[in-house]
Order: structure tokens, then sequence, then C-alpha cells
């Protein structure tokens, strides 16, 4: 069959063609803005290339949202490129140079082990960091091996996804590549490259980075590239530098009531892994909380509870005054005055925070019109919670669907007394059905529980993606109920107590 007479194929060309580059179909679209900073800012440097690449995971929504849907059918090409083996049209790959304070101790960082490929322009012009971690060594590497293990890539996928879908702003997953190499951390394992998309990598750190490392015009010329690609309103203010720490430092305040919400434990906010845009990033140590419990820590290396799930806020707020120092040189040239402006913003954190988690909290009890007695009503429930170790996950839930689950906090009769005093703060007719949407939009069904996370990520470093699969799926609509996947809601009988999270695996 001669395939160029058909007349379909001729207008489908002519059409491609006279496409804007921006839109046509078959392309990468990238950009590499971050190139055009100071040079200190990033080093150029090409993926290590690996042995035995396969894809492990593909994310074909994204791939379509992102305008690279026809690498979907494309699988050569895409494992040649999500294993840094190939280099995209367009790619002009460089590693980030960072510092940062890591459990509070100021240190020199930047990608040890992740490549930016470039800035991929979805189908509307919007702008993402395409970045491959685990792609081998960089200027910044210090004595790692600039490598990651499937396991922990395989994580990152997964709950860097549920975030997605749980509704909380993160950096996202597009693939997971394994290299066929072994990477070593006491034990050996596979290794893999993680395809990670965020809105950027620009971190507190890379603050940090210029004001210790750099020049002040330096500095200057990221705070101005920041304030241009994330928030393009500020530029004109009268103090753009001061209307960014507000910027994120609001950013930071809805991030984690969102962590809060869903009972997300970060692990590891350090600096570095703070993103300007007010993204989750850095997936490592991080968990979710199962008995509510504010002091819950699983990560092996926080000893103290610094990132313990009811000290995010704290820590947000001691890693903003550590951005605001950082910038504090361009705030104001008067270094008094300066450091006056910035206080100012720092103090308005707490009370920010406050209002915005009581409201959160209010939202997930179908509470449409708050008053100010409710936040009682709040503090009661988790102090309850809290004595008879309840599932932060299946209380809401209960309440929503009134029911009493087994269960010693449904038993007690203080807490009988308080589900009819918050009964009574509810209204009822027509209101009901829009106190439980809301509650609907807050409360999951199901999370990524810390026992099924490392159960399906056991099977699928032994090659059974099955069970991944299958809860990647039931967490993609984690509002709505599975009744085929009821074990993902299982709360995890004693497991918690021993389980721990490790870095930089
Ligand atoms: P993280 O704990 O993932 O935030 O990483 C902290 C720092 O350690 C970053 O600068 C990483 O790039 C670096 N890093 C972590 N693992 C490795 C590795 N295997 N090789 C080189 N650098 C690494
Ligand atoms: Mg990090």
């Amino acid at each position: 069959m001669d395939l160029y007479l058909k007349p379909w194929i001729i207008v489908a060309l002519i059409l491609e063609l006279n496409m804007p580059t921006n839109i046509r179909k078959h392309n990468w679209q990238l950009e590499n803005t971050y190139a055009s900073l100071p040079a200190v800012f990033f080093s150029l440097q090409q993926p290590v290339p690996v042995a035995k690449p396969e894809i492990v995971c593909f994310n074909e929504r994204l791939a379509n949202d992102l305008g690279l849907g026809f690498l979907n059918h494309e699988k050569e090409n895409s494992v040649a490129y999500f294993s840094g083996n190939r280099i995209p049209d367009g790619a002009e790959p460089l590693a980030q140079a960072y510092a940062g304070h890591q459990f509070g101790y100021f240190t020199m960082l930047g990608d040890g082990r992740a490549i930016l490929l470039g800035e991929q322009l979805d189908p509307t012009g919007k702008r993402f960091d395409v970045q491959l971690k685990g792609s081998g060594q960089t200027p910044y590497s210090r004595r790692g091996d600039g490598r990651a293990t499937l396991y922990s890539m395989l994580r990152e996928y997964l709950i860097s996804e549920a975030m997605h879908h749980l509704g909380v702003p993160t950096t996202r997953s597009l693939s997971v590549v394994s290299t066929g190499e072994q990477v070593f951390r006491e034990e050996t394992h596979n290794g893999a490259v993680l395809t990670r998309t965020a809105d950027s990598h620009i971190r507190v750190g890379t603050f940090e980075y210029a004001r210790n490392f750099c020049s002040i015009e330096d500095l200057q010329a990221l705070t101005t590239y920041t304030l241009q690609r994330h928030y393009p309103e500020l530029t004109d203010t009268d103090d753009p530098a001061l209307a960014l720490l507000k910027a994120v430092m609001h950013k930071q305040i809805d991030l984690v009531v969102n962590w809060l919400r869903v009972g997300f434990i970060h692990g590891v906010m350090n600096t570095d892994n703070m993103s300007i845009a007010g993204e989750t990033i850095d997936y490592g140590p991080c968990a979710f909380m199962n008995a509510y419990n504010p002091r819950t820590v699983f990560s092996s290396i926080d000893a103290n509870g610094r990132y313990a799930f009811g000290n995010q806020s704290n820590v947000a707020h001691w890693n903003l005054a550590i951005f605001a120092g950082a910038l504090l040189p361009i705030i104001s040239e008067n270094q008094k005055k300066a450091i006056d402006l910035a206080q100012e913003v720092l103090e308005g954190f707490q009370h920010r925070f406050t209002e915005k988690w009581y409201a959160m909290m209010f939202g997930k009890l179908g509470i449409l019109h708050p008053e100010d007695q409710d936040k009682d009503l709040v503090d009661e429930l988790l102090s309850l919670m809290e004595t008879k170790k309840a599932d932060y996950t299946q209380v809401f839930l209960a309440l929503q669907q009134d029911k009493a689950p087994e269960g010693s906090l449904f038993e007690l009769e203080e807490f009988k007394g308080w589900v009819k005093k918050w009964k009574n703060t509810h209204p009822g007719g027509d209101h009901k059905a829009q106190s439980l949407a809301l509650m609907n939009t807050l409360n999951p069904k199901v999370i990524p529980r810390n026992h099924w996370v490392e159960n399906v990520l056991e099977a699928a470093v032994e090659g059974n993606l099955a069970p991944f699969n299958q809860l990647l799926g039931t967490l993609s609509k984690p509002y709505d109920t599975h009744p085929d996947a009821l074990q993902f809601e299982q709360i995890p009988e004693g497991f918690d107590v021993r389980y721990q999270t490790f870095c930089g695996t």
C-alpha cells in the first residue's frame, strides 16, 4: 500500500508542519533558563550512561500533561532518555549548586546524584524542571557514588504520586528505569534512575549558597530569576526580596497544613529540601502517621524528633528564618532595617499557620461556619485520639460516615460526648450534604500506609510489580471507595513500633 497517496496523511503532515514549534507533538520542548544564571549556580554535567536500562514504571498521564505523550509509544527512546543514556534535543544537562542546614548545621551540598535535563514547556506553556535522579557522579558528589537504589526510587515514585492525588503540592515522578548495575549500601542493591518533574528545584539552600559563597550580584540574580519564574506579580513591588520572603512563607504554611491534613511526615526538612515554589520535595525518610501522636518520627537518624509530625510547622518557621537571613543584603542596604522588615514578616508566621491549620481541621470535621469555640472541639478530639492511639485517617472517615468502628476510642464515654457536641455544630438539612462533600475532599480513604508501601516495594524489587501497581492505582483515587482493595485501608498491627526509614539510599 502506498501511504503517500493517502490524502489525509498529507493533510495531517501539513497541519503538523504549520503548527508553532511549541505545540508540535513529536518532540521535547526544552528550555534552559537556569543555565542563564551566573555560572556559580551550576556545573554543566552529562549523566553517566548505565549498562542495561529497562523501564520499570512510566507515568503515561503525566507524560501527556507535559506534552511528552509521544513517548508513551516510543519505549526504546524513553528507556534511553530516562536512564541518561541519550540526551533529548534542546537539553543542556547540569547539576545545581546549593548549600543547606542539615539538622541545624550549615554545609555545602549540591546535586550529588541528580542532573537537570532542562525545563519542559507543557502544551499550555507552563515550565517544568525535568531531572534525572541517580544519574551518576557530579562535581557535588563529595564521597557519594551518584547512584540510587531501585527500592528508594520506586518509593519516591509511589509516594510522590500519592501526594499529588491527595491534593498536596509536590514534585512528581515520570519514570523509574532500572540500570542493570549494582549499588552498594552496606549490601548490594539493584540501581535505578528516577525522572522527577518539579515547578523548579530552587531551594532555601540555593539562596544560602548564594549568600555564603557568591557575590551580592549573584544573590540578586538568583532572586530576580526566582521572582520572574515563580512570583512574577511581585517583581514590581517596593521591596521584591521582602515580598518573596512573605510569598514563600505563605506557600510553606499551606504546604505544611496539607501535610498535617493527610498525616504526612517529611522526615528530613533540611533547608536544602525546602522548595521555594512550595512543593513537597525529596522523598527520603518520609512516612505516614497511623496512630495519632504529634511526636511520631520514623527516620532512623532523627533521634530528637526535630522533624516529628507535630514539629513540622516549627521547622518550616526555622527554615524561613534562614531564608530571610540569606535575603537580608537585598531586602535593604541598611542591615538594621532589613532585619526589622524580615522579622516583621516572620512574626506573622505563627498566627497565619494556626488560623490555616484550624480552618483545615474544621474542614475535616465538616464545620462550614466555624466559631471560635470550635477550636476547643478540635483540640479535645486530638487529645482523645492521642490518649487512645486512634488511627488518624480512620477517625475522620468514621465521623464522616457516621460509623463507630471497633477500637477503644469509639467505646469511650468521653468520646461519645464529644461526638454529640460535634453533631450539634453540624448543620442539618441541605447543609449536611455540603458539609459531607467538604469532608470528602479533605479526608482520604486510602493513604500510603507504611506497611503496604514496604510490602509492595519488596515484591517490586524481586520483579513482581503487580502489588505495586495495584497500590499505585488505588492511591491515584484516594478519596474514592475501593471495594476490591480494602486491604490498603487496614491499620497495621504493631508494624509502626519497629518501623524505621532511611535517608540517601
Ligand atoms: P538528600 O538526603 O537526598 O536530600 O541528599 C543530601 C545531599 O546528599 C544532596 O546534596 C545529595 O545530592 C547528596 N547525595 C545523596 N546521596 C548521594 C549519592 N549516592 N551520591 C552522591 N551524592 C548523594
Ligand atoms: Mg535533598
